[in-house]
């Protein structure tokens, strides 16, 4: 059995507007890279040169490796190297890219050989570190890829393919991000909602899972319509109505925000002119005195490891 193990597990942006809770896809925009290296000494250690805590209570990996230690009654101290690629608290899945990266890791490093299911529960458990509450949106298409539809009670994921010819521009606005930014952005979101608008939000969530399948990057774009979530949360990032409608007038299909934001993505086809679109949101950003990193990425394949 291998005594180090190393994966890399993609950055992913959740909700997809309508999905909210429900939908994530993988993007190679960004990655963070998690090492677990077995030790005689007891106990998790976790080492970092980035800003995110050690504590492993309050690392998502951390977490991660000590509810699997404890599940599986490994006797091994597991010492967690984290590099990280994603930004922390900007909406594209950072804490659960780690989570994510640990799961894969340490399934590998046992050789448990747990089904897709297992997986995302483990890395879901460890989102209790960042969020407070175990979700599953992010890690499900961190660690399988691609395009997921997360259903709970009891936990199943699927996962979809997306059509290779998908296209997205992320925005990453460079904002002080508040540190409980994803307590407060779900604390803006009405609790009660109209049955029009629950309506609208569920025939275009049906029709971007329609689009996946049909591998129709047209039909998954122009129904990223969401009048639930994102009318509540846009407020707060600023110069967010101005960034959508650059975007959609420079020919993206649709535009939402990426999971909580503060990132805005937008989706288009390959054909499309994606420098153009990505100087749209750019200069959206600038219309409110803030300045963005724009990256152009496709579908991620998820978390790959490879055996030291
Ligand atoms: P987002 O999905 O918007 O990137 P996250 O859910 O990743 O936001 O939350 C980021 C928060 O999670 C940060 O405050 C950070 O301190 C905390 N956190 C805990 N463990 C990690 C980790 N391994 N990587 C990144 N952030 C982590």
């Amino acid at each position: 059995m291998a005594s180090k193990v190393t994966v890399k597990a993609p950055s992913s942006t959740a909700n997809l507007g309508p999905g909210f809770d429900v939908f994530g896809l993988a993007v190679d925009a960004f990655f963070d890279e998690v090492t677990l290296t077995k030790k005689k000494e007891k106990g998790i250690t976790i080492i970092s040169a980035d800003n995110i805590p050690t504590n492993p209570e309050q690392n998502t990996a951390g977490l991660v490796v000590k509810n699997m230690i404890k599940k599986f009654k490994t006797k091994d101290g597991i010492e967690i190297k984290i590099k990280k690629g994603v930004p922390a608290g900007f909406g594209m899945g950072s804490s659960a890219a780690s989570a994510a990266a640990a799961a894969v890791a340490f399934n590998k490093l046992y050789n448990l050989k747990l089904d897709d299911n297992s997986l995302v529960e483990f890395a879901g458990s460890g989102e209790k570190a960042s969020a407070g509450s175990v979700h599953y949106d992010n890690v499900a298409a961190a660690v399988l890829g691609g395009f997921v539809i997360v259903r709970t009670n009891p936990l199943s994921v699927i996962k979809i393919e997306p059509p290779t010819n998908l296209r997205m521009c992320i925005a990453v606005p460079k904002l002080q991000v508040p540190k409980k930014k994803t307590k407060v952005s779900r604390g803006v979101i009405p609790k009660k909602v109209k049955l029009t608008d629950s309506v609208l939000n569920l025939s275009n969530a049906a029709c971007i899972v329609t689009g996946f399948i049909k591998k129709d990057p047209g039909l998954i774009g122009s129904s990223i319509k969401d009048v639930i979530v994102e009318p509540a949360r846009k407020h707060m990032i600023p110069g967010f109505s101005r960034v959508k409608e650059n975007a959609l007038k420079a020919g993206a299909e649709g535009v939402t925000i990426s999971g909580a934001g503060p990132s805005v993505i937008a989706f288009s086809k390959s054909s499309a002119d994606l420098k153009k679109i990505s100087g749209a949101m750019s200069r959206g950003f600038s219309s409110a005195k803030t300045k963005c990193q724009t990256i152009i990425c496709k579908p991620s394949k998820g978390a790959i490891s490879k055996i030291k």
